[in-house]
């Protein structure tokens, strides 16, 4: 299971697959994965376990951003004030990386996930309409009551997801947006 790399019950101020005029300009169908409206400095968890890339788009794009990639999947978190991990450090599924914010393209204070499936080390689902990233809200623990802590259990809706048994050509269905 994926956990929301916010705790509590952080709300969500733009879905997976919204506003497609917006984001058909990048070549997506839609928004490529959650916003989440939070106050500049709040903490960012790692959604799952990986190793760190540290990024900076500078005053565009994303922003300060770092890019968890594990063996099956892969987080990007966006906008951020400032990130706590060094670049190449490993990270435990909800160990804090980063404080959220609103550099890079963004009107505004909020944190920004996209979420992708990785098999060794290739992004699945290029080809879905969001360069791979999906909607992860059917496989991520739920926003509501969320305990941020390591090692979470699995539940029935994460089997088909984390069996990583689709062919490389199968497109996950987004149950969202597009
Ligand atoms: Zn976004």
């Amino acid at each position: 299971m994926i956990f929301s790399p916010l705790p509590g019950t952080p709300t969500v101020t733009q879905g997976f697959g919204q506003n497609k005029e917006i984001y058909q300009q990048y070549g997506y169908l839609g928004h490529n994965g959650f916003d989440f409206g939070c106050p500049e400095g709040t903490k960012v968890f790692a959604p799952h376990d990986g190793v760190c890339t540290v990024k900076d788009d500078g005053a565009t794009g994303y922003g300060k951003y770092v890019v968890i990639d594990g063996p099956t999947r892969r987080s990007l978190l966006g906008h951020c004030s400032q990130i706590t991990v060094k670049n190449g450090q490993s990270v435990s599924q909800g160990d804090p990386v980063a404080l959220s914010g609103k550099t890079g393209s963004s009107t505004g204070p909020h944190l920004h996930w996209t979420f992708k499936i990785l098999k060794n080390g290739v992004v699945q689902n290029k080809n879905n309409g969001f360069d791979g990233a999906m909607d992860c809200s059917e496989v991520t623990r739920l926003w509501q009551q969320q305990n941020v802590h390591q090692h979470a259990q699995y539940t029935d809706a994460a089997k088909p997801y984390l069996s990583m048994t689709f062919q490389p050509n199968q497109i996950i269905k987004n149950t969202t947006g597009a």
